[in-house]
């Protein structure tokens, strides 16, 4: 006999979009079962980066991201290709914080489910969701199987979040496929032992070269794909690169081989050697520019990658899951205090429209943008023509990052938030 459980919400997955929705939804006085299929703390292979976004979501948790917290701060983007070296800080604004964040996905997840849990979340560990339940009524989902350590439990409630990342199987089971007119990435990352473990700048590479050997017809070759290097303050930094689908090498890469040849060429006093190596090579998918669709349908919300939110500019993932937690919680609080089902509905809906007016006009700019690059020469010449001009950059920076001021910000938030308003929503 299966035990059945109550909630006023169920949000199925504990990552960084699960965690911000049930804190929010907690904070309001909802109920709200949290089911976690891992038990914290546990790893998630990441790039551990946070931009001046996260560090927001962070703030709005409640959470203390000061350096005596155990936060590793940085002051900006160091951007390194076309033979060029530069550093743009982070904008000064008035939405964001001009600081962003490294810290291990082992401790930021399990720091993020706590806050949830202060919060009056339940969180569930070891309690991995199998299929929806549906109301044979009205086809609503209507709560979650889960098997659990003491066998199988049923999680009922009116709303059903789906916070189960990328490949989520609670949208898949409810019908919802991935778009493949979507960008996707693939990255993989690892941990080396190194000097440059306490750099205060994420460092990101345009360019990744194969040089030559000086063996007879060696020559130097550009790898595809982008490098970070982002350190950690452990003493480890966290390195990995990433392809997006729009490359022509996409899907036939041996990535771990390419991370391998690329690390080989930096210098030796950096430690990024097999020797250094703490943790192993792990890959993972970035789904991109909302690349799962609609957000809502029959009482389940997507929130983070369940919902195909990696913004296609930088791979960043972890602002938009927080953030569209955030906002899932609002509308879901709203609707569950509506006294009729069809109230409610009219509630829900305005989830994904919300989530469009916010992100849609600049995923399909990003959308365009990953195209472009997806050409090595476009690659190149913007390398070259681009990296020089450090206002240009600043500017690019605002862009890749989503940084800016919707109301009066300068001429660089201007051209960026009308270029958003204007491109159709993805
Ligand atoms: C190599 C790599 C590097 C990256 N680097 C960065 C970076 O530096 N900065 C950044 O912002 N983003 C980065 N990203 C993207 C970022 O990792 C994701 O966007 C982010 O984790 C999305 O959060 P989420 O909560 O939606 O999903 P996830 O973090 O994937 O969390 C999903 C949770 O659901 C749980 N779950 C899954 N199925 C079930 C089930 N059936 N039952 C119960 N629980 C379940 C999982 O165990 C997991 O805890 C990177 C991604 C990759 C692959």
């Amino acid at each position: 006999m299966s035990q059945t459980r109550d909630a006023d919400v169920v949000v199925v997955g504990a990552g960084p979009a699960g965690s911000a929705t049930a804190y929010h939804l907690a904070s309001t006085g909802l109920d709200v079962a949290l089911l976690e299929k891992t038990a914290f703390p546990r790893e998630k292979v990441c790039g551990d980066g946070l931009t001046p976004r996260a560090v927001m979501s962070l703030t709005a948790m409640g959470i203390d991201t000061s350096e005596a917290a155990g936060w590793m701060h940085n002051k900006g983007l160091r951007i390194i290709g076309g033979g060029m070296r530069l550093e743009i800080p982070w904008p000064e604004l008035a939405s964001y914080p001009a600081y962003g964040l490294v810290r291990t996905r082992t401790d930021f997840d399990d720091v993020l489910a706590r806050q949830a849990v202060k919060a009056g979340a339940v969180l569930h560990e070891r309690t991995s969701v199998t299929a929806p339940v549906l109301s044979e009524r009205t086809g609503h989902i209507a709560g979650v199987t889960a098997r659990t350590e003491d066998g199988e439990v049923t999680y009922r409630a009116p709303v059903v979040v789906a916070a189960d990342g990328n490949s989520s199987r609670l949208a898949l089971a409810m019908g919802l496929q991935k778009r493949d007119d979507r960008p996707m990435g693939v990255a993989v990352r690892t941990y080396y032992t190194s000097p440059r473990h306490n750099d205060d700048w994420l460092e990101s590479w345009l360019e990744l070269w194969d040089r030559a050997d000086g063996s007879p017809g060696s020559r130097d070759r550009l790898l595809p794909g982008y490098g970070w290097i982002f350190g950690v303050g452990d003493g480890t930094s966290n390195v990995g690169l990433g392809i997006l689908n729009t490359s022509t090498a996409f899907g036939h890469v041996d990535y771990k081989g390419l991370l391998r040849r690329w690390l080989d060429q930096t210098p030796e006093e950096w430690g990024f050697r097999e020797e250094n190596r703490t943790q192993p090579v792990r890959g993972a998918a970035l789904p991109m520019g909302f690349n799962r669709q609609p957000h809502y349908t029959r009482g389940l919300v997507l929130v983070g990658d369940s919902g195909g939110m990696v913004n296609p500019f930088n791979g960043e993932g972890i602002a938009y899951a927080m953030e569209s937690g955030e906002v899932a919680a609002r509308v879901i609080a709203q609707a569950l205090a509506r006294p009729t089902a069809d109230g409610r509905e009219r509630a829900l809906q305005a989830y994904p429209q919300i989530l469009k007016q916010t992100y849609g006009g600049y995923y399909t700019v990003g959308r365009l943008f990953v195209k472009a690059i997806g050409d090595d020469r476009v690659m190149k010449l913007a390398t070259r023509h681009g990296l020089p001009h450090p206002l240009l950059m600043r500017f690019v920076l605002k862009l890749m990052a989503n940084l800016t001021d919707p109301r009066g910000g300068d001429p660089m938030d201007k051209v960026i938030n009308a270029l958003s308003r204007l491109a159709p929503a993805a």
